[in-house]
């Protein structure tokens, strides 16, 4: 996902050439605005941390762009590239480094995982939105 800060910020197209030019293949794609009840359900798994509150609010505060990407070694491919949560701590030239503004509003999402990729995508997609 390009998070709302990013897109209010005019990165998507900065986003997505870095997706490209790190050779991920775009299977899907949608600009959407979540809405509170959706951020909440997508990060549900967060509900007991103290930031949950304020990460539904944010999410939620603007469109966003989900996407499925496939690679070989996905996610840990990806989150290389997008860097670590805190863009303080973030490697020189990653998507965070680059565009995100602060431990909460950092500009992607990345699975953790090939189940939780599963189900993110199917969050956002049905079979007839891939290719
Ligand atoms: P994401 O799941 O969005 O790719 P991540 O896996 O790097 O990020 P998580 O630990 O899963 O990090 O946290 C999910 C999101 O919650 C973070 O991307 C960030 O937007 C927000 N978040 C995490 N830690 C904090 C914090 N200490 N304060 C505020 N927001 C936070
Ligand atoms: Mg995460």
């Amino acid at each position: 996902m390009i998070k709302p800060d990013a897109v209010a910020a005019g990165h998507i197209g900065a986003i997505l050439a870095k997706i490209n030019e790190a050779g991920f293949r775009i299977v899907a794609m949608k600009y959407t605005h979540l809405s509170q009840a959706s951020a909440g359900k997508f990060y549900e798994v967060h509900k007991e941390r103290p930031f949950y509150g304020e990460l539904v609010d944010f999410m939620s505060s603007g469109p966003i762009v989900a996407a499925i990407l496939e690679k070989d070694n996905a996610v840990a491919d990806f989150r290389t590239l997008i860097g670590a949560t805190n863009p303080a701590e973030a490697a020189e030239g990653t998507i965070r480094k680059m565009y995100a503004k602060s431990i909460g509003e950092n500009a992607v999402h990345g699975s953790d995982s090939d189940e939780n990729a599963e189900i993110e995508g199917n969050f956002f997609f049905n079979g007839l939105e891939r290719f």
